[in-house]
């Protein structure tokens, strides 16, 4: 096979995983510095030194996209700029050089463009966009990298729910927290990550999707689902986590809470105390890999609290606008979606 030729993709039996594409974006920059031009270049291994900031300290940052085929034929990304903010952000808790959001959509925009080939057709997945900002120089004493790296990088992954929204198990953690007060949750530190990848995988090897964790201070409000956002209704009212610097702030979740509102349903951003969550009519996790998964039962201590084995219908409604939406299949009125051209 030619490098060019498209390889035999099978769309539909794409999941959520890497897959190696054409072409990835660099740029580089020194400490006290501007960014210099990033470039585009074959996708490919990099060299790092081994004493990298990144390497030994974790100074480093991700962001995750989704470039997808529109209804109009066109590729679109849903609010990039709100990703550029948030990684902007981060790099200031991590001591990193910001990169302009120019720059980072700039960025995006020639990595979805220059591995268009690998962009899915409509409803058949999307490009995943990953965005990665890190201290690439030297250093031996934990102190922010003289040199930083800002790469991104995409894969085509396929739709989160092979053969409809099936309503997922969960489970309350009671040994484990994500993130406190004071720390790094509230940013995508790659550091926050690795933590959570044993409970989660204990979780899995009980069955469970997936770990809810609870708040490090009173283990008693809800934070998040591994690494997407919690929602649940009750009573025609869509609540979710307050954004207290230990929940990371998700694009998806800010567009729930507004969509939420535009259908009328009342709209609140507090501490959502478990108990009340487990009296809830209906729960999901919103986040771009995951969209809006609803949750089928959550067990919590030596209960399991059920939220039915069909999609809630405000899940259900919020769901179809937010990716109405997304691929334009509805006039996109609040000028969420970019197109890459
Ligand atoms: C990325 C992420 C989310 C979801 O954010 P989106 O911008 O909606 O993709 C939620 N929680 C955590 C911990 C995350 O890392």
């Amino acid at each position: 096979m030619l490098d060019n030729d498209l390889p035999e993709i099978d769309w539909d039996s794409m999941t959520f995983s890497y897959q190696k594409t054409d072409r990835m974006y660099v740029a580089h920059c020194k400490q006290g510095e501007e960014w210099q031009p990033g470039e585009m270049q074959d996708f490919g291994d990099i060299s790092l030194s081994p004493a990298a900031g990144v390497l030994n300290y974790g100074q480093g940052l991700f962001e995750g996209m989704k470039a997808q085929r529109a209804a109009d034929g066109s590729i679109v990304i849903f609010r990039p700029e709100r990703n550029a903010k948030r990684m902007q952000e981060g790099a200031k808790r991590l001591g990193i050089p910001p990169v302009s959001e120019a720059m980072f959509q700039d960025a995006v925009r020639q990595a979805v463009l220059e591995n268009l080939r690998w962009v899915p057709p409509m409803g058949k997945g999307a490009l995943y966009v990953r965005p990665l900002l890190m201290g690439s120089g030297a250093i031996l004493g934990v102190a922010p990298a003289p040199e930083y790296r800002f790469l991104v990088y995409v894969s085509p992954v396929g739709p989160y729910f092979k053969g409809g929204m099936k309503p997922i198990s969960l489970k309350i953690s009671d040994e484990f927290h994500r993130a406190a007060p004071g720390g790094s949750g509230g940013v995508k530190a790659i550091g926050n990550y690795a933590p959570g990848m044993v409970p989660s995988k204990m979780a899995k090897a009980e069955g469970y999707a997936e770990i809810i964790y609870l708040d490090a201070v009173h283990h008693r409000y809800i934070e998040e689902v591994g690494a997407a956002n919690f929602f649940c209704i009750k009573d025609g009212v869509v609540s979710t986590p307050e954004l207290t610097g230990t929940i990371l702030p998700g694009v998806t979740r800010a567009s729930v809470l507004e969509i939420a509102e535009d259908l009328g349903y009342e709209v609140k951003e507090e501490k959502v105390d478990v108990e009340y969550a487990m009296s809830a009519d209906e729960c999901f996790c919103a986040g771009t890999a995951a969209v809006i998964s609803p949750i089928g039962s959550i067990r919590f201590g030596d209960h399991v609290y059920e939220f039915g084995d069909e999609v809630g219908p405000v899940t259900q409604k919020l769901y179809d606008e937010l990716t109405a939406v997304q691929q334009r299949r509805i006039p996109d009125e609040r000028g969420w979606t970019v197109t890459v051209e």
